[in-house]
């Protein structure tokens, strides 16, 4: 299974390490250091050079965003209330009375 990752947030990660590599008082590395340094700016290179893979981004939306639901409550008496607007309502109606909302329809249990 392929694994996707962001070219833009590696590329940063890599520019900190190189960034954070240790430097002599006079700016200057030892010799490995800048060798190693040197094999990050190459691999930097390659990852912007790597051709991007075919994927769209998933976008997840609410299936129903705009509704409302008939909320049970229990005091001071039983009823039901819109869950947008508070009015009480009966729980079969469709759409509340007072603020319109479109209720999500439950499946009833018999
Ligand atoms: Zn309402």
């Amino acid at each position: 299974m392929s694994d996707y990752i962001s070219r833009e947030e590696l590329k940063l990660r890599i520019r900190n390490k190189i960034y954070d590599m240790p430097k002599n008082s006079d700016g200057t590395m030892n010799q490995a250091d800048a060798m190693f340094t040197d094999g990050m700016y190459r691999a930097l290179d390659l990852v912007e050079h790597m051709p991007s893979a075919d994927v769209r981004e998933i976008i997840k939306v609410e299936a129903e965003p705009n509704k409302g639901e008939w909320e049970f409550f229990d005091y001071p008496y039983m009823g039901y209330r819109c869950s947008k607007c508070g009015a009480i309502g009966n729980y079969d109606h469709k759409f509340c009375h007072d603020c319109g909302i479109e209720m999500k329809v439950e499946p009833t249990e018999e």
